[in-house]
């Protein structure tokens, strides 16, 4: 049976990004989820400079629960909006105390219960600790998407919709993290590396003038 176009864009990607692991540097569920809720509007690599040492000064949910917020405001503050990100943390760590018995828990109603866990941070944790299915749409996902002529849509919510419909659960998590990766190799907000793009074959977009601002 012949290959759809989409099928093959995802066999293309997970050639070019056989590694999927996060971005984002943990060594167990309180840590990720820790370190997800804090990449908000930053770099993953600005995020792994802080945690070392939030972790080291609260490793888990029991610690992190009590913690003066004066005081992790200012291990957060390189991050930005680190007095919502801090208030976040804490409100995080208490209710997956009063309620969850001290683990992350792996629902997506669950998750997007604690504060600064949304359905793009829910999906990262549950794909990663759990493989459960689920489109994560930042920045770079809806951008390659939408140059890839798969969906049209700006809004976060209606892209993980319409993707999710398309895309076979069992291919989403890797999607995901292979479309992401390929925004930031080739697919660049401002300037994409057409020529050499694998997937060039398969674009609309490729000699298009304007790609940037798509
Ligand atoms: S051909 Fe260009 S616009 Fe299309 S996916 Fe590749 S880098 Fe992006």
């Amino acid at each position: 049976m012949k290959k759809s176009r989409l099928d093959v864009i995802l066999d293309v990607l997970d050639d070019e990004y056989p590694e999927r692991e996060s971005l984002l540097d943990y060594s167990n569920p309180f840590e990720l989820m820790v370190a997800v809720s804090l990449s908000a509007q930053t770099t993953d690599a600005a995020v792994n400079r802080v945690t070392p040492v939030l972790f080291r000064r609260w490793p888990d949910a029991e610690s992190l629960a009590q913690a003066p917020l004066s005081e992790l405001e200012e291990v957060v503050h390189s991050l930005g909006f680190f007095r919502q990100k801090a208030k976040n943390l804490v409100g995080a760590s208490q209710r997956i105390l009063s309620e969850f018995k001290g683990e992350v828990p792996s629902s997506m109603n669950d998750l997007t219960s604690l504060p600064g866990v949304g359905r793009k941070s829910a999906n990262v944790i549950r794909g990663h600790l759990w493989g459960k299915p689920g489109i994560i749409v930042d920045t770079h996902f809806g951008r390659v998407c939408r140059r890839l002529g798969l969906t049209t849509s700006k809004d976060p919510v209606k892209v993980e919709k319409e993707i999710g419909e398309m895309v076979a659960l069992e291919r989403q998590h890797a999607f995901s993290m292979t479309a992401n990766f390929h925004g930031r190799r080739y697919c660049h907000a401002r300037k994409p590396l057409c020529e050499d793009c694998p997937l060039s074959p398969l674009c609309p977009q490729l000699g298009v003038e304007g790609t940037g601002s798509i």
